[in-house]
């Protein structure tokens, strides 16, 4: 399946690719795993992008599409791909509409995850991911604790808290969606390619992705 993630930070975009990822062999890309793991390697890119990250900003567009080309363009794309956080502007959507187009490939759907604010709000303040950039597994204190020194149930490595997961940088973040992303729901449904879903559980969104793109 070839398929877009819209949401807001914390609305389960991660959690439902990984789940997807399992289900037919298509690739989860995560620009901000990309970018994570570009910030803890030191490269250029990674330097370039680590201050607007962790202020709560969005990254450049040219920045992130130059990743996108290269990443789309990858042989394990050929099997499908979930965009995980990736197009969060009005411009990078139309560049990867002219990139589809370039690389011969349509989207199947984009879902939107309609999560309410209060319930983002607690989950990301008691989220933590996993610091291995192998893994990066995703706990939550309350509902999927890692293990009771901290460390990953997976690989062992200590799940932490994001840099960009404080108060300041959280409320930064989704004032960033409200404004630069949220009108992509309204792009994609003109398209005529958007799905609202609004349950919270992981579980059910994936069921209704999977029946939907069965139709
Ligand atoms: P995420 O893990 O998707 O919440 O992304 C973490 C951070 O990476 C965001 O707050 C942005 O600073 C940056 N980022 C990730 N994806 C994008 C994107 N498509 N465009 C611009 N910035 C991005």
């Amino acid at each position: 399946m070839r398929i877009v993630l819209l949401g807001a930070p914390g609305a389960g975009k991660g959690t439902v690719a990984k789940l997807l990822t399992d289900y037919d062999g298509s690739v989860q890309i995560s620009t901000g795993d990309i970018l994570r793991n570009a910030v803890k390697a030191k490269t250029e890119l990674g330097k370039e992008a680590q201050g607007y990250m962790e202020r709560g900003e969005l990254v450049p567009d040219k920045l992130i599409m130059d990743i996108m080309e290269v990443r789309l363009r990858e042989p394990d794309c050929t099997k499908g791909f979930i965009l995980d956080g990736f197009p969060r502007t009005i411009p990078q959507a139309e560049e990867l509409k002219k990139l589809l187009v370039k690389l011969n490939l349509k989207l199947d759907m984009v879902v939107d995850l309609d999560v309410p604010k209060d319930v983002i709000l607690d989950r990301l303040t008691t989220r933590r991911t996993c610091s291995n950039p192998a893994c990066q597994e995703i706990y939550n204190i309350k509902s999927k604790p890692p293990k009771p020194d901290g460390t990953c149930v997976k690989c062992g490595s200590p799940a932490v808290q994001r840099a960009d997961e404080t108060v300041e940088a959280i409320t930064k973040r989704l004032e960033t969606y409200n404004e630069k992303t949220a009108p992509l729901i309204n792009f994609y449904r003109k398209e005529g390619l958007l799905k609202t879903i609004s349950s919270l559980s992981s579980e059910e969104i994936v069921s209704q992705i999977k029946t939907a793109i069965k139709q």
